[in-house]
């Protein structure tokens, strides 16, 4: 007898980036924000009253959601809350895509993407990015029978924005609901979340983990018209945001042009770096995010290896697209300055070897 559904049996778990405890790292490889988050924070974390928790959250985190679209002028019927914006895809997902049915995603990107189809005893048809991580032509054609298309821009790991007028077609040709990780959309030039009012089928996910500082807070949204919110409200677990992040999450919520001006600080310190580290014979992908996606002049999981060992962590993804690149989170400058000279030694090393 199987204890278990044979889809997660045959699957694998996504990996997330590590998380090391067996020394102290500058931590370049989970795209985590280098500043903290806003003053309000601290100090709605310190008003909390525990109290309080003695009482269930309240359920559809009404404040949150009315806070979250207020900038872009969609009400709170507009916006779903997560539990981080993983949550989200696990119920978009669950809404929108029947067991044995078809998700599509592109690739290379969001790795979880696939886990989440498999979960979801789904099929994935995976579409493969053109030579320049751009979209390709016939993407919809390719999307054919999917019920979901998840397309992540600015893509991770690879950092670029696909064009708004390709994004536009996209939204318009194809009959499923096209879901838009904007996950690092706050550091872009511009975003999709206007076409949620234009298309119906159309979902942008948001997450306060990378540009407002609050990745262990777990915080996401998802914006898209009423009729498809109203379907997820249905699938997400009942008190999905506990009330500490609800509370705390609003009081960030509340002083965005601090994320605003760290967004700002980190595409400074980002477009430093990339200059830099071209310099040094890499290659860099021009990116809108807070990661950068480039390839050294060495073996790149060598050179991960040497980053390690000299205290600096960054991402190496064995997947053979991108297999001779590494991704590197933007930290503050002076640990940018930092990875700079523990790069530069790497590269005298391996000259003299
Ligand atoms: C980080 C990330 C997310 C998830 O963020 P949460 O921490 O779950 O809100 C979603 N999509 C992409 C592409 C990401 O990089």
């Amino acid at each position: 007898m199987n204890l278990v559904r044979s889809n997660v049996a045959k699957m694998d778990g996504y990996t997330p980036g590590e998380q090391p405890r067996d020394r102290s790292y500058v931590k370049l490889n989970t795209n985590e924000n280098p500043y903290p988050p806003s003053p309000a924070v601290f100090r709605a974390v310190h008003e909390f009253d525990p109290g309080r928790l003695r009482l269930y959250s309240e359920p559809l985190s009404l404040e949150l959601r009315e806070l979250a679209g207020a900038p872009f002028g969609l009400d709170r019927d507009w916006v779903l809350a997560g539990n981080g914006s993983d949550d989200l895809l696990t119920i978009a997902l669950r809404t929108f895509v029947d067991q044995g049915g078809l998700c599509a995603y592109t690739h290379p990107s969001y790795s979880l993407y696939p886990v989440l189809v498999d979960l979801q005893g789904a099929r994935h048809a995976a579409i493969e990015l053109d030579e320049e991580f751009g979209l390709p032509a016939d993407l919809v054609q390719q999307a054919t029978g999917a019920s979901l298309l998840i397309v992540c821009r600015p893509n991770a790991p690879t950092g670029n924005v696909f064009p708004l007028d390709t994004m536009h077609r996209v939204c318009a040709e194809f009959p499923g609901v096209v879901w838009i990780d904007e996950a690092y959309g706050d550091f872009a030039a511009d975003s999709c979340l206007d076409f949620v009012r234009q298309y119906p089928n159309v979902v942008v996910s948001h997450t306060m983990s990378k540009s407002y500082s609050l990745a262990g807070l777990r915080l996401g949204f998802a914006f898209a018209d009423p009729g498809l919110i109203a379907e997820m409200l249905k699938v997400k677990d009942s008190y999905n945001l506990d009330m500490m992040t609800q509370a705390v999450g609003a009081a960030a919520l509340r002083d965005r042009d601090y994320m605003l001006a760290n967004c700002q600080r980190v595409r400074a310190t980002r477009d430093t770096l990339v200059a830099t580290l071209d310099s040094l014979g890499f290659h860099t992908l021009p990116s809108q995010t807070n990661f950068i996606l480039t390839r050294p002049p060495m073996a790149a999981d060598r050179m991960f290896v040497a980053l390690r060992e000299r205290g600096y962590l960054v991402r190496y993804f064995r997947d053979p697209r991108i297999a001779d690149r590494l991704r590197v989170s933007i930290g503050t400058d002076a640990e940018m300055a930092g990875f700079v000279q523990a790069v530069r030694a790497i590269l005298a090393a391996e000259t003299q070897a």
